[in-house]
Parts: C-alpha cells; sequence; structure tokens
C-alpha cells in the first residue's frame, strides 16, 4: 500500500476521505484568522461534500476536546521540565497561548479525522467508478 492510500496521511494532509486527493480546506489559510475555518464545498476531485448535512462537525468538537487534553498535557510536562516551581499564573499562561496557536490545526485535525471516521477510501478519483 502506498503512502498515499494511507488514512493516516490523508487526515494529515487534509485531503478527501474518499479519494485522498482534493483539498478539504483552500490552500495557504491555515494561518489566516478569518479563513483557517473555511472549508471547500467538495472535493475538486471526486465531488464528495464536505459537510454532508448540517451540523455534520459537532462531534469533531469531542476529537477538539481530546487535541487539548493532549495540549494540556504536553504543556504541563513541558513547563515541568523548563521551569523549576511551576505556578497557576504560569501554567494559564502558557495554556492559552499554545491553545490559541494551535486553534487552526486542533480545529482542521479534528474535521478531517471526524469525516475520515465515516466515509471510506475508494481510490483514486480517476477510477471511473469513483466520479459522482
Ligand atoms: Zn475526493
Amino acid at each position: 500500500m502506498a503512502w498515499k492510500d494511507s488514512s493516516f496521511y490523508s487526515i494529515l494532509n487534509t485531503k478527501c476521505p474518499r479519494c485522498h486527493e482534493g483539498d478539504m480546506f483552500p490552500k495557504g489559510t491555515l494561518y489566516n484568522v478569518s479563513k483557517f475555518a473555511e472549508m471547500n464545498e467538495k472535493c475538486s476531485c471526486c465531488g464528495q461534500y464536505f459537510e454532508p448535512e448540517t451540523g455534520y462537525y459537532y462531534g469533531a468538537m469531542f476529537v477538539s476536546y481530546g487535541f487539548s487534553t493532549a495540549i494540556f498535557i504536553g504543556v504541563w510536562i513541558l513547563l515541568s521540565m523548563l521551569v523549576e516551581e511551576v505556578t497557576l499564573p504560569m501554567m494559564i499562561v502558557a495554556l492559552i497561548v499554545s491553545v490559541i496557536a494551535l486553534l487552526p490545526i486542533n480545529f482542521r485535525l479534528s474535521r478531517s479525522i471526524w469525516i475520515h471516521i465515516f466515509i471510506r477510501y475508494k481510490g483514486p478519483c480517476t477510477l471511473e467508478n469513483n466520479k459522482s
């Protein structure tokens, strides 16, 4: 199996879950404050809709919550290693900064994981049977 066929590749690169080719998000907008949450309507390659129904990404909040917990633990471990005595205000500032800094990545990866759970890979969109 080629690396491009793996869901891991597709999730990390926020590619279309069905063909792993089209982009879920417009290129170059990850760290654009007003645009990071914008999604392409459908896959430019196979036509898969990225928001099949309203409220589709409600459940992605739980994935996002998992990431936030991981960030929390990561910040805590890092601070404990760097600073002799970690104080609460220090912890809170470090958390707020890292959560905000990682927000676009967290947001996109959560949605990417969520849609990949429900939509299966059907091979490259160049295949005739994978056009919609
Ligand atoms: Zn596609």
